[in-house]
């Protein structure tokens, strides 16, 4: 066998993969269904309510409430569509600027111009791989005034209402600097804890620490509804006024269709919910294994030089949803032949998501300097993370 100084990055972390998930191939993430998926699925299409009313649906939100500890919950056809809600219901209005970040999946900028806003691009951390705040808020204290109650972005002119932080791979952003920013500045904050279900932050869930967050249940999360998404709250105002509007605005009522506002059909199905069901009885299971894996890993890649495998940061229990390794910035040059040599070896690796404020639709919008979170989507590398690389004995 080659000594470690011989191999190639590329080699040595194809090694280092094969270590933990065996010579298999392996994708990136793949859903388990081991528990009631099938049981649950017939009773409810047995029952012939596969639509927005019954029993599951009801269920997977109390479910949801009871493990996420958000005192309401509105279960919604996708995370997307919960982003757009919840947005609206912080008051994000046509004209506004809302802060994220740009390394994120592209439904956290496209809900901001559903609104009518604009997004407003803000630089990460690299321990947490979320929005900076100590970047931030000196960033604001010399773009941005108080008018009337409001911050305003000195360049734009424009209303900056409220900021998006992504709990990115699962990992939870710095919330306390965050939440202390959208005090000082008047910010509604909504955190998109799509990628964070079971991800705490100092012992409380991600997406239960401000006025709204959400969750997705897409097929390639940690659990999955096939789609599916969720709006967090404690206010019970916000609560009603969601559920309201996510089921076409309709008034109550045996028989008439009446409706009081424009609404939105975002009701997540019973039949999706009733895999949803089974998959959180799963969910305890589930982010053991994805835990195990990151030990096992982390215990793998401490034989790899000029690379970091991230792990969950400071205070701060992480799901693990997609592990993920950092290159060092004098082995760059060796990214894309890691990708392909990775790849054609069976194991799905891939970068991060193309940084938004680069991507077409979003490259005139406003942003501060964004070097931190060019630097980590130049350096990172998604690799396999699904929970089935874990033996399920555990
Ligand atoms: C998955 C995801 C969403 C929501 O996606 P849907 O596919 O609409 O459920 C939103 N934000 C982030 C960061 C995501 O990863």
């Amino acid at each position: 066998m080659n000594s470690k100084d011989s191999m190639t990055i590329s080699e040595q972390v194809i090694a280092a993969i094969r270590t933990v998930v065996g010579s298999s191939p392996a994708v990136l993430h793949e859903p388990t269904f081991n528990g009631n998926e099938w049981r649950y699925v017939k009773e409810c299409l047995d029952s012939t309510f596969v639509s927005s009313v019954g029993e599951f649906v009801n269920r997977f939100e109390t479910d949801l409430a009871d493990f996420t500890g958000s005192t309401y919950v509105i279960a919604v056809v996708n995370g997307t569509a919960a982003l757009h809600i919840a947005l609206m219901l912080a008051g994000v209005k046509s004209g506004d600027e809302v802060l994220i970040p740009p390394l994120s999946f592209v439904a956290t900028a496209n809900a901001v111009v559903y609104c009518g806003a604009n997004p407003h691009f803000v630089d990460c951390h690299e321990s947490t791989l979320g929005i900076d705040p100590v970047k931030l808020r000196d960033y604001l204290s010399t773009q941005t005034e108080l008018r009337s109650g409001y911050c305003v972005n000195k360049s734009t002119g424009r209303i900056i209402r409220a900021m998006v932080p992504v709990h990115t791979f699962g990992h939870p952003v710095d919330l306390e600097g965050l939440i202390s920013i959208a005090r000082d500045y008047k910010l509604v904050m909504i955190e998109d804890a799509a990628e964070s279900i079971g991800s705490y932050y100092d012992n409380q869930h991600t997406g239960t620490f401000s006025k709204l967050g959400i969750l997705s249940f897409n097929g390639n999360k940690t659990v999955t509804t096939g789609g599916g998404g969720a709006i967090l709250t404690g206010d019970v105002a916000v609560a009603k006024h969601a559920r309201h509007i996510t089921t076409t605005a309709k008034m109550p009522h045996a028989w008439e269709y009446r409706h009081d506002d424009i609404g939105y059909n975002y009701r997540l199905p019973n039949l999706n919910a009733a895999l949803g069901c089974a998959q959180l009885e799963q969910l305890p299971t589930i982010l053991a294994a994805k835990r195990e894996l990151f030990r096992r890993y982390e215990q793998a890649f401490t034989q790899v030089s000029n690379i970091k495998l991230i792990s969950e940061p400071e205070k701060c229990h992480s799901n693990y949803w997609l592990q993920t390794i950092l290159m060092d910035q004098d082995v760059l040059g060796q990214r894309n032949r890691l990708l392909e040599a990775t790849n054609n070896a069976g194991y799905m690796t891939r970068p991060a998501w193309s940084m938004l404020h680069e991507s077409q639709p979003f490259k005139n919008c406003p942003k501060m300097d964004l070097s931190c979170a060019c630097s980590l989507a130049a350096r990172l590398v998604n690799i396999p993370s699904s929970p089935s690389l874990i033996p399920s004995e555990l």
